[in-house]
């Protein structure tokens, strides 16, 4: 029964699958992430192919691969430009707007002027809204 399923017809689904999962989590999911929630609806699924798709993925430029000081590789769905909260207590990442002033103060900093800069990363770190109410 398998057969009538052309490979590349279920790669892209698998494809699919993961980058609607990426999108729609918003909580900059590690691959272990996107692979349990993935797995309620592809039980076949491995990680490994969690993982090459999410790579793919963001090669793509599709989803964005987005490292933070806790270690591990986290996937975005928000391809835009934009930076990022970080609750120190829960490690929760949310997403925040770049505005074009604070873009163009990370750009002139006097220590860049011999250097060609093609890009920044500004993480905040805090409480979340949770964190701070209990
Ligand atoms: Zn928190
Ligand atoms: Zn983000």
């Amino acid at each position: 029964m398998g057969s009538v399923f052309a490979p590349h017809r279920r790669h892209t689904k698998q494809r699919d699958l993961i980058l609607e999962i990426v999108q729609r989590l918003k909580s900059h999911p590690s691959a272990d992430e996107v692979y349990h929630i993935a797995k309620r609806s592809m039980p076949t699924l491995s990680l490994g192919t969690v993982y090459r798709n999410l790579k793919l993925l963001a090669e793509e430029g599709k989803i964005k691969e987005v490292r933070f000081d806790q270690g591990g590789s986290r996937f975005d769905g928000m391809v835009e430009a934009h930076e990022h909260f970080i609750c120190k207590n829960c490690g929760n990442v949310s997403d925040i707007a770049q505005t074009p002033a604070l873009k163009h103060f990370a750009f002139a900093h006097p220590d860049l002027r011999h250097l060609t800069v093609n890009d920044y990363e500004m993480v905040y770190y805090g409480l979340c809204n949770d964190c701070r109410s209990k």
